[in-house]
């Protein structure tokens, strides 16, 4: 290789040629960080450039190769007191910071797979558990609540099981001081060499703290444990099937000192056995004899409050609907609000058991002809 061709390693280098072995290691430094090939990719002139600045490193930075260059103005491989050729640069040389780059757009794939291969080899060992507190998951149970319960809200116990904060790490997941972290001998730097280049990195077993925590034994590690809880919720009134009560704070604990999450209580509503609830209104079935319905009347029927006052009008029919407003649930959902509730009557006749009251019914026919069935035949034909 004709070594006139070959730019000066101090230029290439711009240090000054009584440059120390610092000052050496902070010009690579600063230039391989601009030239390096995998921040400029398919930048053939900077490839060339990284590879001169390569070499010029290799042989300054090293004092019996730099004395040889010093003194006959060029280094070869194969030059008596070289290296083997081929022979890469030696270790130790060079340290920079993995955090000191900035990846943003600039083939920062492929510069972090030339890192990514250094973490292989750590495959086993997981992960340090610290990845930031997280909020805790939310928690739904369900639970049965008794007709007039939810209607007048209650207060019920609850069992639960929950994920709460390991009483005996405190969440921390590691119990004790910790022996110091066998990868990087307690350092928390782990060194690794790639094309040449020597790069200082956070180690990765025991994240940078330099020690390998003992896992505790109640959480695995987890910070966390299963927890029964018997608790006492309030139930609003005016909850339906399928109503979700909200109760702050009693879901999951969360991981790494994180906020709990929610539980939600999912209501199911037991049946009356007449009071027939659908959302907030109440319907009822109210028998009525043939001369109320007939004449009219005003029945007592139930309510979920007691007794009310349902006027009937004349010439009411069996099936009818009325509607006593604001009889039904007060509304969980809308304060202030309350359903309706409707009542749909039975017209009950009366069984002909008595020769009297066969004749009454026979005089009526005839003193108020009707037929109910005039219109049905011409609907069934339309
Ligand atoms: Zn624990
Ligand atoms: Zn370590």
């Amino acid at each position: 290789m004709p070594t006139t061709t070959k730019p000066d390693y101090y230029e290439l280098l711009g240090v000054p040629r009584k440059a120390s072995l610092k000052e050496i290691r902070q010009a690579y430094r600063r230039l391989a960080r601009k030239y390096h090939p995998d921040l400029n990719p398919g930048d053939k002139a900077a490839e060339e450039k990284f590879k001169q600045i390569q070499e010029a490193y290799e042989v300054l930075s090293d004092p019996k190769k730099r004395k040889i260059y010093d003194e006959f103005g060029f280094y070869a491989e194969g030059h008596p007191g070289g290296p083997p050729p081929g022979a890469q640069a030696g270790p130790g040389e060079f340290h920079f910071d993995f955090g000191g780059f900035d990846f943003g757009g600039v083939g920062g794939a492929s510069f972090r797979d030339l890192f990514s291969q250094f973490f292989r080899g750590f495959g086993t060992e997981p992960a340090p558990p610290h990845t930031g507190p997280q909020r805790g998951t939310d928690l739904e149970y369900e639970i049965e609540i008794g007709f007039w319960e939810a209607i007048r809200g209650t207060v019920k116990k609850v069992t639960i099981t929950r994920l709460d904060v390991c009483p005996e790490c405190r969440g921390a997941g590691a119990s004790g001081i910790g022996q110091s972290c066998v990868a990087c001998g307690g350092t928390g730097r782990s060194t690794q060499t790639a094309r040449g280049l020597r790069f200082n990195l956070t180690c990765p077993r025991c994240g940078g703290t330099g020690r390998l925590q003992n896992l505790c034994r109640r959480c695995g590690g987890q910070g966390l444990v299963q927890r029964l809880e018997t608790i006492d919720v309030r139930i609003p009134a005016g909850v339906q099937t399928g109503s979700r009560v909200r109760v702050p704070n009693y879901g999951n604990a969360g991981p790494g000192g994180g906020p709990p999450g929610d539980l939600y209580l999912i209501t199911r509503v037991q049946p009356h056995p007449y009071f027939d609830r659908r959302g907030d209104d109440i319907y009822t079935v109210v028998p009525i004899t043939v001369t109320e319905a007939a004449l009219g009347a005003k029945v007592e029927v139930p309510t979920i409050d007691g007794r009310a006052l349902l006027r009937i009008p004349p010439g009411t029919s069996s099936g009818q609907k009325f509607r006593l407003r604001e009889k039904g649930v007060a509304s969980a959902r809308r304060p202030g609000v309350r359903g309706d509730q409707i009542v749909e009557v039975q017209v009950i006749v009366p069984r002909p058991v008595d020769e009297r009251v066969r004749n009454l019914l026979r005089e009526l026919e005839r003193l108020a002809p009707e037929n109910p069935r005039q219109d049905v035949f011409a609907r069934a034909s339309s």
